[in-house]
């Protein structure tokens, strides 16, 4: 069979604040298209994780691959450059303006050249945009200011704004938070329907969540790789219960 397309590879990253190793020796690989959902307790180095992959922060030892180039010394803006893009734990979006424009904004992040000649908004940009809107399930409210949107709604504008910037990696930190059960599997579906187009990693502590999105699952703790495997492998695996479930 054909070697797996990877475009990820965390290898053997060691992220130290003074002293303390919130990451630990950590390694991970991701194929393009891939989902994997990151899981650990509190403090195990998810954010950290991402924070590391986008270059915001520096590991002190081992690198960071993308698409087999080492960007582990690379400015942050380059890295977005390359197609990596992060959403935040909070949403992040633009209250005083409309989900259409919201979308907008986050499209023409690598498109100021266009909007400087004054041509307005590319068309197939508004194409797109209206694709987004429909995937994110908020094309009938294009027009409503963002600032007025429920929670859940914000959380899927925000990821339409990451999807809108074309990354080909998307880091998903605790997509969910806040969330009810029925915009839980809703995010659920919408994750789902990225995949192929992009790869993403989805960090969660909802095991509900994390079990609709049937990807495969890395276990992290204290900065460590601890296991990987289906989630059916990670409810029966013997550690994970010891640290991460508390039983
Ligand atoms: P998680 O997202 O898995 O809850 P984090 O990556 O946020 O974990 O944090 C991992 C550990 O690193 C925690 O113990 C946290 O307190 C510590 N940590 C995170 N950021 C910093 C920082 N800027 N300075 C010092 N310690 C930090
Ligand atoms: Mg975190």
């Amino acid at each position: 069979s054909p070697l797996p397309d990877r475009l990820l590879e965390v290898d053997g990253v060691t992220v130290d604040y003074d002293g303390f190793k919130a990451l630990d020796g950590f390694s991970l690989t991701l194929d393009a298209g891939e989902i994997r959902v990151v899981i650990g307790p509190n403090g195990a180095g998810k954010s950290t994780l991402c924070d590391t992959i986008i270059g915001r922060v520096r590991p002190s030892a081992g690198r960071v691959l993308f698409r087999g180039q080492d960007i582990s010394k690379l400015p942050e803006h380059r890295i977005a450059g390359l197609g990596i893009c992060r959403k935040f734990q909070a949403p992040g979006v633009l209250a005083s303006l409309s989900v259409a424009d919201n979308l907008g904004i986050a499209a023409a992040i690598d498109k100021r050249w266009w909007r400087s000649f004054g041509f307005g908004t590319p068309p197939a940009e508004a194409e797109r945009i209206a694709v987004i809107l429909e995937r994110i399930g908020l094309a009938g409210r294009r027009d409503v200011l963002a600032g007025t949107l429920a929670h859940g709604e914000k959380q899927w504008l925000e990821i339409g704004m990451v999807v809108a910037t074309e990354a080909e990696l998307l880091l998903l930190d605790e997509p969910t938070a806040g969330m009810g059960p029925a915009e839980t599997t809703r995010t659920a579906e919408l994750i789902r329907s990225l995949a192929g187009d992009h790869s993403i990693i989805v960090i969660d502590h909802d095991m509900a969540f994390v079990e609709q999105l049937a990807a495969r699952v890395t276990v992290m703790h204290q900065g460590q790789f601890l296991m990987q495997g289906s989630i059916a492998e990670v409810r029966a695996d013997a550690r994970v219960a010891e640290v991460y479930l508390g039983r």
